[in-house]
């Protein structure tokens, strides 16, 4: 037993070393864009797989729309980027090929349709990669039910917690398994400021902190210290603590839901609410999602490239609302604020009140293409 005790033991020696190493790596990291100083901003743009390509053109007419006085003037270029198809993707044995990656480091920001990932094989998920080599540490996701007041976002660390050890817990078997959590000061620090940012831009008076701190003493314990030292240089909003069960109810409680707007989570709880929020919103085909670093950000559908839908010839059905919810998050990033404003009006009318064109992924339903000229036509009345 001793010997077994001692392999795990040196196995804990070379976690905390890479994971001292991945802390001090955040501590160098990147300063965030400043976007409203910047003379020029790139948006790439990556149709993916799928149905990816036929919601892309969709949203793109929209966001030429949004956006015409800064193409023309030059402050934004829309820049295409390739190679981020699975065919290119196999052929290559590359998750997200070499050039593909820094076309989209030459970017600023991505506007990304959904990648498939094969079953099986080796091959990672293209996300995964560009989460891990973009370093995009906040998964960021909104949900709205705007006849019911609810309009949360939720700020969900994205690179630790649970998940940065998940495949490398210890084991002594038949005895026990140890799984561990990591919570580190720059990783905590740099999600807590972006929430906290985002509450300031957007005129926000709450952050919801949520652990399960009473428990987690050590980890979801730094983690709430740590967001509240971060609030501190935000006066003007108030930092709740929140524990992850109650919070659960609270979401599904009426009387109280509509009260929250901003949420910043650890990881897991951040995975795990975020499915129940979408669904309290009307399921996963409706809502959009960021994942942003500071130097980087990407924005997607929250949904997959429907390949039945390919094959059944149903792609130019699909619902182009995930990912115009994408870009109305990508706007707001890059402090174009207005349009952002004004494209979720428009989605808001055409979703939820108006419902003049339907989108229902099959032929009972309007196309995509249709859906796009009713947001185009909302727009214009705008
Ligand atoms: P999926 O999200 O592609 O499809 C799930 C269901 O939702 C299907 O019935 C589909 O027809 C429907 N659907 C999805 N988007 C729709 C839209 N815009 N309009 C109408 N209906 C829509 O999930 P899946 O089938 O499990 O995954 C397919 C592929 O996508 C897999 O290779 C998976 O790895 C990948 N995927 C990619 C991402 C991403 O790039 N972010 C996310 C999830 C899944």
């Amino acid at each position: 037993m001793n010997e077994a005790i001692d392999r795990v033991v040196e196995q804990f020696r070379t976690l905390l070393t890479e994971q001292i190493a991945r802390t001090e790596k955040i501590e160098r990291g990147a300063q965030a864009k400043n976007f409203a100083a910047m003379d020029k901003i790139v948006i790439g743009v990556a149709g993916g797989d799928g149905i990816g390509p036929i919601i892309m053109r969709e949203t793109r007419r929209v966001m030429d729309a949004l956006l015409a006085d800064e193409i023309a003037s030059g402050r934004v270029e829309i820049r295409d980027i390739d190679g981020l198809t699975i065919e290119n993707r196999l052929a290559l044995h590359q998750s997200v090929p070499a050039d593909t990656l820094a076309a989209i480091k030459s970017c600023d920001v991505l506007l990304k349709g959904p990648t498939t990932t094969p079953k099986g094989g080796t091959m990672e998920s293209a996300n995964v990669t560009l989460r891990r080599e973009l370093d995009l540490y906040a998964n960021v996701r909104p949900v709205a039910v705007p006849e019911e007041g609810i309009d949360w976002i939720f700020y969900r660390e994205n690179t630790e917690g649970e998940y940065v050890l998940g495949s490398r817990g210890v084991e002594i078997p038949g005895k026990l398994a140890m799984d561990f959590k990591v919570t580190t000061v720059p990783g905590t620090k740099r999600i807590a400021r972006a929430a906290f940012e985002y509450a300031k831009n957007n005129g926000k008076k709450s952050v919801a902190i949520v652990t399960k701190a009473n428990i987690m003493k050590k980890t979801d314990g730094s983690f709430s210290a740590l967001c509240h030292e971060v609030a501190a240089d935000y006066p003007g909003i108030e930092a709740e603590d929140w524990y992850i069960d109650i919070m659960t109810a609270n979401l599904v409680n009426p009387a109280i839901r509509s009260r929250f707007q901003v949420f910043l989570l650890p990881n897991l709880y951040g995975d795990i609410i975020t499915d129940e929020a979408a669904q309290i919103q009307g399921g996963v085909g409706t809502a959009g999602s960021a994942n942003i670093g500071d130097e980087y950000a990407m924005f997607e559908a929250i949904h997959g490239s429907a390949p039945r839908m390919i094959e059944e010839g149903l792609g130019e059905y699909a619902n182009p609302s995930s990912l115009m919810r994408a870009l109305e998050m990508l706007l707001r990033h890059i402090a174009l604020t207005d349009r952002a404003e004004k494209l979720s009006r428009a989605l808001n009318i055409c979703c939820e009140s108006e419902k003049k064109v339907v989108v229902t992924g099959d032929r009972s339903g309007a196309t995509c293409a249709a859906f796009a000229d009713y947001v185009l036509d909302t727009l214009k009345k705008l």
